[in-house]
């Protein structure tokens, strides 16, 4: 039996045709099939895993916590050993001065606690108007409720009967700090709570922001009294070449979102970074609310000692100077793609980042099959780009084989027979 599951983001009719591609094993920066095809993972899978696949430390580190305790819950005033070591860890590593961390299982749920972190905040300070949160188009913030109200990937956003699944949400362009100013002029700065921003958009198709942007639209947010919240599911925990992309940007956000990179995806953890501005209301004085938030796995004890065991090898191995070093490689392998009269545009220049956005009769999805024909798994994002994310440990002759995996692919002689004046191929909508 192996048709039961039900695959997110998944044309069920198509997988169960036999679209499918089974993953089994991984080592460092390569995964294994089920039929034992050895694949160079050019995206660290949904960009998680930064340090490689295959990590024994990780494994142990899991085994031995589970043998020890396999998690307590935070609820109240029951906590357990390892969610306050890792918090304390992060709140010396933090991008944002004195923070307080507040854990969940993923980046959806992170931005869940984000956003209703945001309206408890005004709410509690009795603006109780302060109920709007603003997002860009193009933004991926995740698929539970408040991540599908923020999404700025239509299809993402739509089939749920209203505009907004939650109510008072609004986009703005992705790069345009005066648009941002005008939409909360538009709003009324007093119904606008929060705005939220991947300092780099992932899977809307690998956006670098442009020269000043970031920091103009957090001086934005400052000036109207509206809360700044980066989030960093992708880009934390060293993708950029910084620890934070807070960092690499000199940024002062209110929150900083994280997931992914905070385990490589060993175990499922995410979390908030909260700046004291926000915090502080909810601990300084016996009045103060409770937050009434969380989940089951908030600060689960095994998914804990799994990040410590990561955040290990992260500096242990010196890997973000790595993604650093790496980075003037991507660029120069990426050069040939460029060149490319079927690439509309490559985007990198900012770690081990890069998307491909090709020109619309050419088919990003179709690409990427024909890269995995050579060996290198990639991923199509929405916006017919491809996503170029491997893990940290990658070798940099291996950046030259994605790259040269896609210029292969691009005179592919199927894609000139497909290709070419007509309708643009069909590519399937995929994402996360
Ligand atoms: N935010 C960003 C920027 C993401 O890229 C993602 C996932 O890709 C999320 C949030 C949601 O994280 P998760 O899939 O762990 O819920």
């Amino acid at each position: 039996m192996t048709n039961a599951l039900w695959q997110p983001q998944a044309h069920m009719p198509s997988v169960l045709a036999g679209d499918r591609l089974m993953i089994v094993s991984g080592e460092g920066a390569n995964v294994t099939t089920d039929d034992g095809r050895v694949l160079l993972d050019a995206t660290a899978g949904l960009w998680h895993a930064n340090i490689g696949h295959g990590r024994p430390e990780l494994a142990e580190a899991a085994a031995a916590q589970m043998r020890t305790l396999e998690t307590y819950h935070t609820f109240g005033r029951i906590v357990n050993d390892q969610a306050l070591a890792l918090a304390d860890r992060l709140e010396a590593m933090s991008p944002i001065a004195n923070p307080k961390i507040f854990f969940v299982s993923g980046g959806s749920d992170a931005i869940d606690t984000a956003a209703k972190l945001s309206r408890r905040y005004w709410q509690h300070l009795g603006q109780t108007n302060k109920r709007i949160i603003i997002s860009r188009q193009s933004a991926y913030h995740g698929l539970h409720a408040f991540g599908t109200s923020l999404a700025g990937i239509s299809f993402n956003r739509e089939g749920y009967g209203s505009e907004s699944l939650i109510p008072e949400t609004a986009r703005v362009p992705a790069n345009d700090a005066d648009a941002l100013a005008a939409e909360i002029d538009r709003l009324g700065p007093d119904r606008v709570a929060a705005f939220f921003a991947e300092p780099i958009i992932g899977t809307g198709g690998v956006i670098l922001p442009a020269p000043g942007y970031l920091q103009r639209v957090e001086e934005i947010c400052h000036e109207y009294d509206v809360l700044f919240v980066a989030d960093e599911v992708i880009t934390g925990f060293g993708r950029t070449g910084a620890m934070f992309a807070t960092e690499l940007f000199d940024l002062h956000p209110d929150m900083v979102v994280m997931a992914k990179g905070i385990t490589s995806g060993y175990a499922p953890l995410g979390g908030l970074l909260i700046a004291p501005s926000v915090w502080e209301p909810f601990f300084d004085s016996p009045d103060s609310p409770i937050f009434r938030h969380g989940v089951t796995y908030s600060g689960h004890a095994t998914a804990c000692a799994v990040a410590q065991a990561n955040l290990d090898v992260i500096e242990s191995e010196n890997l973000v100077a790595h993604v650093k070093e790496l980075e003037p490689e991507l660029v120069r392998a990426m050069e040939q793609v460029a060149k490319h009269p079927s690439v509309a545009e490559v985007r990198t220049g900012i770690g081990l980042l890069a998307g491909v956005n090709l020109i619309p009769e050419v088919s990003a999805d179709l690409i990427t099959r024909v890269c995995l024909e050579s060996g290198v798994l990639l991923r199509p994002l929405p916006d017919n780009t491809i996503q170029i994310s491997p893990p940290f440990v990658i070798e940099p002759g291996a950046l030259w084989r994605i790259a040269g995996a896609i210029a292969v692919a691009l005179d592919h002689p199927e894609l000139q027979e497909r290709s070419g004046p007509g309708p643009a191929l069909d590519h399937v909508d995929d994402d996360a």
